[in-house]
């Protein structure tokens, strides 16, 4: 297998009907493509694998948000204030380029640099417009949301979500409850994300709209583990730690010599790879490199990106991060909610602790007979809302009676307790769809002369069989019509094609990855079989009619026309 230039397999994508720059007649977008039936169809059997990895595999709970948020969202998560990148623009042609991807090559990790520090390597190495040749400006920050305004008028201020993620964040509460208030709990969205890349020129790997497959961990601080941790931690990986020589380890080694931070981490990695598997990536261009330290989120215990070797060169698909409590606390701070989970002892525990005390002294003349509604309502504060204010409101029979901060007081009090709330911890894998598509086509290309295979894998092939009739008439074409509609009810997406000669609709099926193609000719009237083609040998074999959708399905699952010889 080689990979390709991506140009080439952009165009193949446009001809077959896989993928094609979006509103091309009005000149299309940068950063916007369309899925055409093919391409759109193996996005979604890409997504239903990993959907069954982790929904029904590991018992994550999915979830599906809106794609547009208030500002508030975005101010806690950080977005607003660091979601940017740096670009610099042409004096002479007006074109715009990230700062940091004209540095590639002159600083080992270009995105941590600050203006300063970018501006004067470019300078330094008198980078010029990749473009013209012109002179460029100093790089500026330019924040990739897309701001929009939400109602009419002046309207809210609100942006297209650039991650799934937040919305998994803001709903811990709710996901913690349905998965019986017990960590670790898994949430996971598919779903659009949007942000407004300064000059993206890669296809699908730089999207201004794309698609991620997020998957949030919530687990208890002390114990990042996963239950089947201990069924894989004998898996071999290669990894690429940021300090020291790429290794190939298993990942219990792994997680002892502390190149990989913790038990739960390695394990989605390891799921990561095995997923990555499945769709058909090839073993040999994959890799896990650790972010270098300056990359890390400073909130990050560690982060791994999985990297597949394409024709751009080694390009991000997934990233895997533990990133301790940051983002719930984050919105915690922001939104006052209470997004904690309770930690229940072994035996209750005689614990010191902050409460409101309310000062009867002084609520008796104040509320008369309210005043010991007062108080109980002043006793179920949370220390938190009451410090550094002069005074609270308390709700009593639907009424907000103001208290002055005369009647209560925080006072330590020694109290058993069953157990205490805690802010989980988040390990997070985020997929790219639109970039492990990419990579699946890139490493299925093989090319001999001009003749043109993609080995997709048939678990997420588009079409999974060709089904041909030798002569469209003499009934050869109702009897392949027929096994079209058998496939189709196996749920075997089949495609008729009676048009040209037999070798030319191969080729067309070889082209778009199809696993196998069956062919119907006269014999098929007189013995009731009829030929399954291979793809990738393109060895033959005779099959019963009646066990077409049987055989097909046992080429899918690999082993080869073996299996299906043996078929009764
Ligand atoms: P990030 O939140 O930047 O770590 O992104 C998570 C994943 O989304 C990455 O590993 C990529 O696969 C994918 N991704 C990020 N930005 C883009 C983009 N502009 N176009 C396509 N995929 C992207």
């Amino acid at each position: 297998m080689m990979s390709m230039d991506p140009q080439e397999l952009l165009s193949l994508c446009k001809r077959r009907g896989f993928l094609w720059p979006a509103y091309d007649i009005y000149g299309g977008l940068a950063g916007l493509y369309d899925y055409g039936p093919l391409g759109a169809a193996l996005k979604k059997n890409i997504e239903e694998h990993w959907r069954e990895l982790y929904v029904l595999g590991e018992g994550f709970h999915e979830i599906s948000c809106p794609i547009v948020a208030p500002e508030a969202v975005f101010k806690a998560s950080g977005h607003t204030d660091a979601f940017s990148d740096m670009y610099v623009e042409c004096t002479k042609c007006g074109e715009t380029f990230r700062a940091d991807h004209l540095v590639t090559g002159l600083h080992e990790a270009p995105a941590s640099l600050d203006e300063k520090q970018l501006g004067r390597l470019l300078k330094e190495n008198k980078v010029k417009c990749p473009s013209c040749g012109g002179e460029l400006t100093d790089p500026k920050r330019f924040n990739l949301m897309f701001r929009t305004s939400v109602g009419a008028g002046k309207g809210k201020v609100a942006y297209l979500r650039p991650e799934t993620a937040q919305g998994m964040f803001v709903n811990f509460s709710q996901v913690y409850r349905f998965g019986r208030e017990k960590l670790p709990v898994g949430a996971v969205q598919i779903g659009r994300a949007f942000r407004n890349e300064i000059s993206p020129r890669q296809g699908l790997i730089r999207l201004r709209e794309f698609s991620q497959m997020e998957a949030e961990l919530f687990l208890h601080p002390d114990h990042k583990s996963w239950p089947r941790y201990k069924d894989v931690k004998g898996q071999v990986l290669e990894l690429v730690p940021n300090k020291g020589k790429p290794v190939k380890m298993t990942l219990e080694d792994a997680v002892k010599a502390k190149t990989i931070a913790n038990e739960a981490l390695a394990y989605f990695i390891w799921l990561t790879y095995k997923f990555a598997i499945d769709v058909g990536l090839d073993a040999s261009k994959l890799r896990f490199r650790q972010h270098l330290e300056k990359e890390m989120a400073h909130y990050a215990a560690d982060c791994w990106d999985l990297e597949a070797d394409i024709g751009y060169g080694w390009t991000e698909l997934v990233g895997i991060a533990d990133r301790g409590s940051y983002d719930v606390q984050a919105h915690i701070s922001h939104s006052g909610a209470d997004l904690t989970a309770f930690e229940r002892f072994d035996e209750p525990k005689e614990v010191e602790q902050q409460v409101v005390r309310p000062n009867f002294g002084a609520l008796g003349p104040l509320f008369k007979g309210k005043a010991k509604q007062v108080a109980d309502g002043l006793s179920k504060l949370h220390v938190g809302s009451v410090a550094g204010k002069d005074g609270v409101t308390v709700e009593v029979d639907g009424e907000m009676c103001s208290v002055p901060s005369s009647c209560y007081e925080v006072v330590l009090k020694k109290e058993k307790v069953s157990g205490r709330k805690l802010v989980p911890h988040v390990i997070e894998p985020s997929y790219g769809v639109d970039r492990i598509l990419f990579s699946v086509l890139d490493h299925a290309y093989t090319q001999k002369d001009d003749y043109v295979t993609l080995r997709l894998k048939g678990l997420v092939a588009p079409i999974k069989a060709g089904v041909f009739p030798l002569m469209a008439r003499d009934g050869l074409d109702e009897i392949a019509g027929a096994i079209c509609n058998e496939l189709t009810k196996a749920g075997l997406a089949a495609y008729y094609d009676d048009s040209g000669s037999i070798g030319r609709r191969y080729a067309r099926m070889d082209e778009i990855g199809t696993p196998c193609c069956i062919t119907v000719d006269y014999e098929s009237k007189k013995d009731g079989k009829v030929t399954i083609r291979e793809r990738d040998t393109a060895k033959q074999l005779r099959v019963e009619i009646a066990k077409v959708p049987r055989a097909v399905e046992t080429l899918l699952s690999g082993g080869g026309l073996e299996p299906v010889s043996a078929l009764r």
